[in-house]
C-alpha cells in the first residue's frame, strides 16, 4: 500500500472533516504497532504501540492510506466548480489589490491571494524566490508494491523497519 506520512497537525485537521471519516472507515489501515529489527537476524530492537494510544495522546490517528484516496478525500471538501485543471502557471504578478495568475494557455485569473502548492519543481517558488538548484543528499529510496500473497509462507511484521549498517528497509 503506498502510504503518506503527514504531520500530526495535518492529521488533526483532516480527521475533523466529515468526508475523511468515511475514507478512514473504508480505505485506511491503522496498524496497532510499529517495530524495528536487525536486518539479518531479525532481532527485535524496539517496538511501540501505534493504534488508539497515538490517537488518544495526539488527537489524531496514525493511518496508512493510498495517496489517490487521500487526494480524493481532500478534493471532496470543495465544490467541483471551483477546481480548474489543465492550467499550467507560468507567471504571477502581485499588486496591492491582489494577485494575477498567468497560465500557459487560457485567460489570466485575478485572485485575492495565491498559495503555491506546486511541488518540488515549484514554478511559484521560482517566481517569488528565484530559481534554486536541488541539492542531492546522496540518499536514494527504492519503492515497490506487490500483493501480500506473493510472500507465500514468509511472515513479516506489518509496519516494521529492518536496519542494516548504512541503510534500512521499511515494510508496511
Ligand atoms: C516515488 C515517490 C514516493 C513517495 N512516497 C511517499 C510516501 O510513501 N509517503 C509520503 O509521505 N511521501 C511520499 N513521497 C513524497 C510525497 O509524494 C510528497 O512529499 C508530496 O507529494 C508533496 O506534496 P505537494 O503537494 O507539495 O506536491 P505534489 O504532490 O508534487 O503536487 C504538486 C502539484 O502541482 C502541480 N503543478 C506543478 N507545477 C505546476 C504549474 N506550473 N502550474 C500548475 N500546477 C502545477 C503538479 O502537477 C502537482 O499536481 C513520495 C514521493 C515520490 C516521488
Amino acid at each position: 500500500m503506498p502510504v503518506l506520512h503527514r504531520p500530526i497537525d495535518f492529521m488533526v485537521a483532516l480527521c475533523s472533516h466529515g468526508s475523511f471519516s468515511r475514507l478512514r472507515r473504508a480505505l485506511c489501515a491503522q496498524p496497532e504497532r510499529a517495530c524495528n529489527r536487525e536486518w539479518d537476524s531479525g532481532r527485535l530492537t524496539n517496538e511501540y504501540r501505534m493504534g488508539f494510544d497515538v490517537e488518544e495522546r495526539f488527537g489524531a490517528p496514525y493511518l496508512l492510506m493510498h495517496r489517490g484516496d487521500l487526494r480524493a478525500a481532500i478534493a471532496s471538501a470543495v465544490p467541483d466548480e471551483i477546481v480548474h485543471l489543465d492550467r499550467r502557471l507560468v507567471g504571477l504578478e502581485q499588486a496591492s489589490s491582489g494577485v494575477t495568475l498567468v497560465f500557459e494557455s487560457g485567460e489570466p485569473a485575478q485572485v485575492d491571494a495565491a498559495i503555491g502548492a506546486d511541488g518540488f519543481h515549484s514554478t511559484e517558488r521560482d517566481i517569488i524566490l528565484g530559481p534554486e538548484r536541488p541539492w542531492f543528499t546522496g540518499r536514494v529510496a527504492y519503492r515497490t508494491t506487490f500483493p501480500a500473497s506473493r510472500l507465500g509462507d514468509l511472515k513479516l511484521d506489518n509496519n516494521c523497519k529492518r536496519w542494516g549498517p548504512d541503510r534500512h528497509i521499511v515494510i508496511y
